[in-house]
């Protein structure tokens, strides 16, 4: 179930656990892995899951998934569903009941309670933009609020009520009271608690006012038991206040925060929010969209479990922030697949072939390796009949030089099967071709052709029309023009207006009966997966993973 690599394990977190353990700084490792539900996983917490549960699993200690449910508005159970069954399908389990932050509201409102009583929270009266406007910049200190110097019973009093909803939303909220000069801006009396008059998933309407992340995350973390908390570097300034949170209330475990640059893809979006935005703007059919970097859109495009976690085990932990290509993830699903997908022709772009010295009575039983290398796989009969189809992109009407595929007077052989020659076209009313007549020659069966070989221009694959099935490939391209993304981009100017195109073709008729797991490599047109989610009896889909080029 889980691949160790040795060189992942060199990883610099590993050696910061390694030392933990030798000095005794602690006995049992403890992870988590803590999703916002506010959106369906996607890759890049792939490289997260993988980090935290293969330390657990490798030190023999727990990993939590932990549920970071302090913002009602944005959250939904959908959410919570769709990050469980992801979890699961990449092979992980958690180690005991499934953690929520809300579990600990009301140990987080006593601690704040105790941060008041210590004259180290203050609940101020500005507003958010005011708040803003009073932190100050990198190069110039904050200001202090006019409200910082409430007495202890004041503030005690209105954090009650704000508890009690007797304020409104941005009213009020309550402040650490650190230091508006700090070089670290996170430190300017960072805001602990803010009113939401908003029905919560998990607390229903017990609550009026949710801590933020800040004053939630590390609090949490040390409730569980969590020794090594690891996060992307973006909280590498927030980690001074998680440890100013723990240092001053009266909590006994100290967990540590260690940071790791988040995963980026070429081309690919790796942010809830602008996956939210392309959904709003009906740029992709949802979280599960095959062309999105989604856990599940990745599972319907066709990536299993495995090449998942090989990608990230293999580009490892650190601290730089880089972009992977889009081909190396590719190259995952290419090797696991290129073993165990068989082999089989599919027709994307039919063009009828009538054989005309075959009889519509006669069918050539043709037996055909399942994988060309692994015999295990077994084999199969295809047929040759005297109505095909071949793909419309291996005939040219025009006169070609050098053309490798079907053209008038040329001969190509069919895959697996016989030497034709095209004779004749026929086309309707408007100037469509119909089809294409042609010649075969029985004895060309088993012919092995040599690129010198001047007479048979190429191999090309073919369906017999009557042992055929009608399906929808769909061909994906990046769903994004631009390959590094800024945060600061707006996507929506990047958008690929070419990243879907459907195409009505055939399989060969019996192949979704004949094999259990629905991966397939179509010669010559990739590598593609049954959409079972969105399939049914007339409309049968399938998602091409990636080409073969
Ligand atoms: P998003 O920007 O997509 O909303 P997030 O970091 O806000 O991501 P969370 O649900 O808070 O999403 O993330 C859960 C965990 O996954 C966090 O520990 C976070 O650091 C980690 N994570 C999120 N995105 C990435 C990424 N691209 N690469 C590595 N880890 C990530
Ligand atoms: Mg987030």
């Amino acid at each position: 179930m889980y691949e160790y690599h040795d060189f992942y394990k060199k990883n610099f977190i590993f050696k910061i656990i390694q030392n933990d353990l030798k000095n005794k700084t602690h006995n049992v490792i403890c992870t988590r892995f803590p999703p916002e539900p506010n959106g369906y996983l996607h890759i890049g917490h792939i490289k997260s899951i993988c980090l935290n549960f293969f330390i657990a699993k490798f030190y023999k200690g727990n990993c939590f998934l932990r549920i970071d449910d302090t913002n009602p508005t944005t959250e939904n159970i959908e959410y919570i569903k769709s990050i469980k069954k992801d979890l699961i399908w990449l092979g992980f389990k958690w180690d005991g009941k499934i953690k929520y932050s809300s579990n600990y509201f009301d140990l987080m409102y006593n601690y704040a309670i105790e941060l008041i009583n210590k004259n180290l929270a203050y609940v101020d009266e500005l507003s958010i933009e005011d708040i803003k406007k009073y932190r100050g910049t990198l190069s110039t200190a904050g200001k202090n609020s006019p409200y910082r110097n409430r007495s202890i019973s004041e503030n005690l009093k209105l954090f009650q009520n704000m508890r009690l909803g007797k304020f409104s939303e941005g009213k009020m909220s309550l402040r650490a009271k650190i230091d508006m000069k700090s070089k670290n801006i996170v430190m300017r009396d960072p805001v602990l608690y803010r009113i939401k008059f908003q029905k919560h998933h998990q607390t229903g309407i017990k609550w009026c006012i949710y801590p933020t992340y800040d004053f939630c995350h590390c609090i949490s973390d040390a409730i569980e038991g969590i020794t090594h908390s690891l996060c992307t570097l973006e909280f590498q300034d927030n980690r001074m206040l998680y440890n100013w949170i723990l240092k001053n209330i009266s909590i006994k475990h100290y967990p540590k925060q260690y940071e790791f640059s988040k995963l980026q893809i070429e081309y690919g979006i790796t942010s809830k929010r602008n996956i939210n935005l392309l959904i709003k703007n009906k740029i992709v059919n949802g979280w599960d969209d095959p062309r999105l970097l989604t856990i599940s859109g990745l599972r319907r495009r066709g990536y299993t479990a495995s090449s998942l976690k090989n990608f990230c085990y293999h580009i490892g932990i650190t601290k730089q922030n880089n972009t992977i290509q889009l081909s190396y993830l590719e190259s995952f699903i290419k090797k696991e697949l290129n073993k165990i997908a068989p082999r089989a022709m599919a027709i994307i772009r039919p063009l009828k072939i009538i054989i005309d010295n075959l009889s519509y009575k006669k069918k050539i039983e043709l037996k055909v390796p399942n994988h060309p290398y692994d015999k295990n796989m077994g084999y199969k009969f295809i047929y040759f009949t005297k109505e095909i189809y071949i793909d419309n992109l291996d005939f040219s009407e025009k006169e070609q030089k050098n053309y490798k595929r079907l053209m008038l007077g040329n001969k190509v052989k069919l895959r697996y099967a016989f030497v034709i020659k095209a004779k004749k076209i026929v086309k309707d009313n408007n100037g469509n071709i119909l089809y294409i007549h042609c010649k075969y020659y029985k004895n060309t069966l088993g012919l092995k052709i040599n690129k010198k070989d001047k007479e048979v221009k190429g191999i090309i694959h073919w369906i017999s029309c009557s042992y055929s099935q009608s399906v929808l490939f769909y061909l994906y391209k990046t769903l994004l023009n631009k390959k590094n993304i800024n945060n600061t981009d707006n996507i929506l100017s990047y958008i690929n207006k070419k990243s879907l195109s459907i195409y009505n073709g055939f399989i060969e008729k019996n192949l979704l009966k004949e094999h259990q797991k629905k991966h397939f490599q179509f010669e010559r047109e990739g590598y593609f997966y049954f959409d079972k989610k969105y399939s049914h009896k007339k409309k049968i889909i399938f998602n091409r993973i990636l080409s073969l080029r």
